[in-house]
Parts: C-alpha cells; structure tokens; sequence
C-alpha cells in the first residue's frame, strides 16, 4: 500500500519512504473488510481486485476503499529493505497476530 497522499493513503513518497510499485501490503496480509471485487475481503497472499499493474491501488480517493488500507502507513521495520522482505515481514506478522 505505497502512500502517495495522506489523504489517500498508500501510494509511492519519498517523504514516507513507501517504494513505487511494492504493493506487499496489498497482497501479504488478509483484509476482512470488503474490497470491491472482492465482497468478502482477501486472504492473506492473495493479490487485491483493486491493484493494478503497477501495483498501485485503483481506488484512491474512493470511498469504497476499505478504512484499513488508509490507516496503513510505510513502516520501515514492517517495510524492510524492499519488497521481497515486506513480502516475508508483512506475511510472518500476520501468522503472529
Ligand atoms: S483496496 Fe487498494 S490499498 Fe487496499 S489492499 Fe486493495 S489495492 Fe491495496
């Protein structure tokens, strides 16, 4: 969830160090909340309905957009160093939480 705008949520910045076209917390974790496309969320390691190619979120600014993706914001010890570590990090705090 790449963070562009605060208002937006995730979306690529420099300012919050997000990486252009990660999209790991888009695909590592479940989401419960309903995603359109997806009424009943994703599970975890499933890629979102709403990511597009460039792994961005289609629905920014939108207000079907599911509260938690806005709340999530880049954290570099969740983030790691790029986006096979997210991928492990984000997938490994799911299985202890
Ligand atoms: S709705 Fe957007 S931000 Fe949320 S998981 Fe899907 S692609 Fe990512």
């Amino acid at each position: 969830m790449a963070r562009r705008d605060q208002d937006q949520g995730p979306r690529p910045s420099a300012d919050t160090g997000c990486r252009a076209g990660c999209g790991a917390c888009c695909i590592a974790p479940s989401i419960s909340s309903p995603i359109p496309g997806m009424p009943d969320g994703k599970p975890q390691g499933v890629r979102c309905a709403q990511l597009d190619v460039d792994n961005l979120c289609r629905l920014f600014g939108d207000p079907r957009r599911p509260a938690v993706c806005l709340a999530f914001d880049y954290d570099p010890e969740l983030c790691g160093n790029n986006r096979d570590q997210a991928m492990a990090l984000i997938a490994a705090l799911e299985v202890n939480t």
